[in-house]
């Protein structure tokens, strides 16, 4: 028996949020395929946490906290938080390898950016791990070519997203929100929804979509009945086509009492807009009655990517 001491490898462990669209304008499929977005993101409070552990070869592994997932989640160099690490270690030129653990409760597949914030995550526990010291703006460019939604992951809070969604400026926004989360054992495949869009939509779809500004005041403000008034979804159409029996999580909202009823991002998962903490309470236990398993009320705004731990013994 060996009583070498042998010391942990030094890891970083990152939280990232997921986040939500207050509004999701839509405007006409481009020649290059994207479609120009004028959205409102939110983040919220459920998190996934990913942990960095310095290693001879790159591996993944995932741990589901919120039950089986709707899609399956990638356990190799196609995860999102691997390529992102991976990403910025090019950037900087430095050569390396790391174990990478996701401990998973933002749904998969579910339109809440789940695989962004595992990116968002990856990027600072990879900076922190290799002590790279990459500025802010060239973690969002890092961020913004691993896919639309992981600046905002970074930023968290409330903010204005535009081009793709990558371009990023947060907002005032004066609330404490609750949301009731009502996940789906389906799941919805982004760039399906973005093709039931253009079919429903196409060309009718404006070149550049704005932002309503009576959504910005009831932010400004913290108005909760302005806010219920003015949430939108142009791919809720799409979706609910592609997965009809959202109206039912829709109608079941309507009857526990929410003040508005969203579709998160390209869906499946659904938003119920509360009035407080306790009216949060009682709409996740009415959602839960109506036979919804996958029910958590989050508040909103929370922050964005931050450590959580670290652990440095080189
Ligand atoms: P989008 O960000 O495209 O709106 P979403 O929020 O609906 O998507 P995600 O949970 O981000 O859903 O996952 C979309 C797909 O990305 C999954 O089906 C999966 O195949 C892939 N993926 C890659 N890496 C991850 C990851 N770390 N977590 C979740 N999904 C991942």
């Amino acid at each position: 028996m060996s009583l070498a001491y042998e010391p942990e490898p030094p890891s970083v462990t990152v939280r990232a949020p997921a986040k939500i669209n207050l509004h999701l304008g839509v405007g006409a499929r481009r020649d290059d395929g994207f479609h120009p977005l004028a959205t409102v993101y939110q983040a919220v409070g459920l998190y996934d946490d990913v942990t960095l552990t310095l290693d001879e070869e790159w591996g993944v592994s995932v741990r589901h906290d919120a039950g089986r997932p709707a899609a399956i989640v990638p356990l190799d160099e196609q995860n999102l938080a691997v390529r992102a690490a991976q990403m910025l270690l090019a950037h900087h030129g430095v050569d390396g390898a790391a174990a990478v653990h996701i401990r998973k409760s933002i749904p998969v597949a579910g339109g809440m950016a789940g695989g962004s914030a595992d990116a968002a995550a990856a990027l600072v526990a990879t900076d922190r791990l290799f002590d790279l010291e990459t500025s802010d703006d060239d973690l969002l460019a890092v961020a913004a070519r691993l896919g639309s939604d992981v600046p905002f992951a970074l930023l968290g809070g409330t903010a204005i997203g535009t081009g793709r969604g990558e371009l990023v400026e947060p907002i005032t926004d004066a609330g404490s929100w609750w949301w009731v989360v009502v996940g789906s054992d389906d799941a919805l495949s982004t760039p399906q929804v973005y093709r039931s869009f253009d079919d429903l939509v196409g060309a009718g779809a404006p070149t550049e979509p704005v932002l309503p500004p009576a959504l910005l005041l009831a932010l400004e403000t913290g108005d909760v009945g302005a806010l219920a008034d003015h949430l939108g979804n142009d791919l809720a159409e799409p979706a609910l086509r592609l997965l009809p029996t959202l109206r039912d999580t829709f109608d079941d909202a309507a009857a526990a009492g929410a003040r508005a009823t969203l579709l998160s991002g390209s869906g499946p998962t659904v938003l119920l807009l509360c009035s407080d903490g306790s009216h949060a309470r009682e709409v996740t236990a009415a959602m839960a009655e109506r036979g919804h398993e996958h029910v958590v009320a989050v508040p909103a705004p929370v922050s964005g990517t931050h450590v959580l731990d670290v652990l440095d013994t080189l």
